[in-house]
């Protein structure tokens, strides 16, 4: 067996226990660099990925391999390598996805850009059309009025879509515009990099000599202070110059936990703007032009019943579309209003493993910890269970906004005084104590990847 093989041999295995959205995140480019006569090297491509994959993967990976092995490894190191992604693991091509890939993947363009998120194929409606009004005011006259454009909403709601509709139309039209698209991820990832192999004038080069700057997902600069030292020079740079940057998040500026306040109140200099859940009409509107676009018919009895059931983000509705398609087509049968409800009532029947409800994050931080939720709602006090507790009463409050009464009663019906004061500890403590803060803040990735 081949490195490559006997690694995606390992990802088949793992993609069976783990959510899509956590492989997808965990997994996403690592690969095996090294297999010697007892131990192998698994590169991985930040140090989050490294910290996650020891901490809370390492057991099921090594369980793999040595089946795969007959036992013959039995040490597992792993090792950042940013570079090197050429031959890392293949997500889209294994086992599991194949099955459900009626989806058609587009390539991606020199700008980073995906051709499919232009303006002509975003729905606009009462939820967006503010947002979407701003992008086409900023795609017409960049650098002008809203500098910075910031656009914030939940996930799957057509932020990464908009930002680069802005992109695509500037490109278009003003053919010497130079524009650079980057998830917050990349421009981490591309910063660490120039420090480690001192280039820190290439990467000026490239983030402060652009028209402009589409920086998706800055709520993932959460607590790295490099980067953020990085992005405020790059951000006064570019604004100074009058170039064009636009920036999305989860949340506005202000609510970005450990964003320096430097960089939140610069966020509002320009325009702010949200996007938020569409309503049914919209869902339904949204749902029909994608059956378009993927040339699908649907009865509309059928666009209707999918578009009511599924109502948390348009990444659902298209996934929900493409399970119809997949399902249609590989049993060549013709979609009915029965067989496609059958398919929603299983999409919808499925927990979602998401740290939406308050019980899945405190579900969340039990396995983190690896204790049993039993314990972590329970009465006993030990340190093991103590901390992890208020670590949950802590993100409960500041990432689900949870009232103090409730949170009290979600962990084994504690007092609210008790909640408040935990809340008041943890927040202290991330100030002095870095491995708690690095605990919260591999938490919180990991929530965001739900
Ligand atoms: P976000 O960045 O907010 O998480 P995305 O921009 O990735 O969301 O959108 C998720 C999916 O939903 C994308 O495939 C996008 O094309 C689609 N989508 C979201 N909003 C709309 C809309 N108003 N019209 C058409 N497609 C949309
Ligand atoms: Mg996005």
């Amino acid at each position: 067996m081949t490195k490559e093989e006997l690694w995606q041999a390992i990802l088949g295995d793992l993609e069976l226990s783990l959510s899509k959205a956590n492989f997808t995140t965990w997994f996403k480019k690592t690969f095996i660099s090294l297999v010697e006569d007892d131990h192998i090297v698994i590169s991985v491509p930040n140090d989050f990925t490294k910290t996650w994959l020891e901490k809370k993967y390492h057991k099921a990976i090594l369980e793999t391999l040595q089946n795969l092995t007959d036992d013959k490894i039995k040490k597992i190191i792993y090792k950042i390598e940013v570079k090197a992604i050429a031959n890392a693991a293949n997500l889209e091509t294994s086992p599991m996805a194949a099955s459900v890939k009626v989806e058609t993947r587009h390539k991606i363009n020199e700008f980073g850009l995906n051709p499919q998120y232009s303006f002509s194929r975003f729905v606009v409606g009462k939820n967006n059309e503010l947002a979407h009004a701003a992008c086409q005011h900023v795609a017409k006259s960049p650098g002008e009025k809203y500098n910075p454009l910031f656009i914030y909403s939940g996930v799957g709601l057509g932020k990464t879509h908009l930002m680069q509709a802005v992109g695509h139309q500037i490109i278009e039209k003003f053919r010497k515009k130079k524009i650079l698209y980057a998830s917050c991820e990349k421009f981490t990832n591309d910063y660490i990099q120039a420090v480690r192999e001192g280039n820190a004038k290439e990467f000026k080069n490239l983030y402060r000599n652009v028209d402009l700057l589409l920086i998706d997902d800055i709520q993932f600069m959460t607590g790295k202070e490099g980067t953020q030292e990085e992005f405020f020079h790059t951000f006064n740079e570019l604004h100074q110059k009058n170039k064009q940057i636009v920036i999305t998040s989860d949340r506005p500026p202000k609510a970005i936990p450990g964003l320096e306040e430097r960089l939140s109140s610069r966020f509002g200099w320009g325009m702010i703007t949200d996007i938020s859940k569409p309503d049914l009409e919209m869902r339904t509107a949204i749902f029909r032009s994608k059956c378009q676009e993927k040339n699908y018919a649907l009865t509309e009895d059928i666009a209707n019943y999918v578009a009511s059931y599924i109502q948390n983000n348009i990444r659902e509705l298209e996934g929900a579309l493409n399970k119809i398609i997949a399902f249609h087509e590989l049993n060549n049968t013709i979609p009915t209003i029965d067989s496609v409800k059958a398919i929603i009532s299983n999409l919808i029947s499925q927990p979602r493993q998401g740290a939406t409800t308050p019980r899945q994050l405190i579900k969340l931080i039990s396995e983190f910890y690896e204790i049993k939720l039993e314990d972590l709602l329970g009465v006993r006090r030990t340190k093991t269970l103590a901390l992890p507790r208020q670590i949950a009463m802590y993100l409960l409050r500041t990432e689900l906004n949870t009232s103090y009464p409730a949170i009290g009663q979600e962990l084994g019906n504690r007092d609210h005084t008790t909640a408040i004061h935990a809340c008041n500890k943890i927040k202290k403590e991330i100030e002095n104590e870095s491995r708690i803060k690095q605990d919260i803040e591999m938490i919180k990735q990991r929530l965001y990847a739900m």
